[in-house]
């Protein structure tokens, strides 16, 4: 990985961490199409995710994204044994299963925040771009055998914004820090 981009997603890292209290092992939920890729590009997404987040991590899929792979049938099969290893995360889909990103909506999306903290590591931009407008969603996806994680959307500045603000008006009012 290239410094300055290494340097990048350190910075990044350390806002969601002070900012939004995001912890490591951090949880990144990947969906089929990113596992499929990584396969069909021979990458180690374990080792690659870590570079990245630049800590420890727990991959975990949804019911709905393994069922995806399952639906491809004998192509994806390397992808299937891929994320057989994650943790499955339970999305109560399994009577009626969704699209991978109507899944990753429900999981992620909890009234307009991401409570669980997750890491969402998606190969399809239309719902990377749903996320952007919620705030500290870190996304990961693929770009021609590249793992790459987005700047940080405008709504997530703003909640880094709207944190250190309040964090400095907490600190004006307490009157131990003032000593
Ligand atoms: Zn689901």
């Amino acid at each position: 990985m290239r410094q300055r981009r290494s340097k990048n997603y350190r910075k990044q890292m350390a806002l969601y961490s002070r900012a939004f209290q995001f912890r490591e092992p951090y949880q990144v939920l990947v969906d089929g199409d990113l596992c499929y890729d990584v396969t069909m590009y021979k990458m180690n997404l374990e080792k690659q995710l870590e570079n990245i987040l630049q800590g420890t991590i727990k991959p975990m899929i949804t019911q709905c994204c393994i069922k995806s792979l399952y639906d491809r049938g004998d192509e994806a099969k390397e992808a299937i044994e891929l994320a057989k290893r994650f943790e499955r995360r339970r999305c109560n889909h399994l009577e009626t299963p969704l699209s991978q990103s109507d899944c990753l909506n429900a999981v992620v999306n909890v009234k307009g925040k991401n409570k669980h903290r997750y890491v969402v590591a998606t190969q399809n931009a239309r719902l990377r771009h749903q996320f952007r407008a919620i705030a500290a969603v870190p996304l990961i996806y693929i770009n021609r055998s590249v793992m790459i994680m987005e700047p940080l959307s405008p709504a997530t500045q703003l909640a880094v914004r709207k944190s250190e603000e309040e964090k400095l008006s907490a600190g004006l009012n307490n009157p131990r820090s003032r000593a």
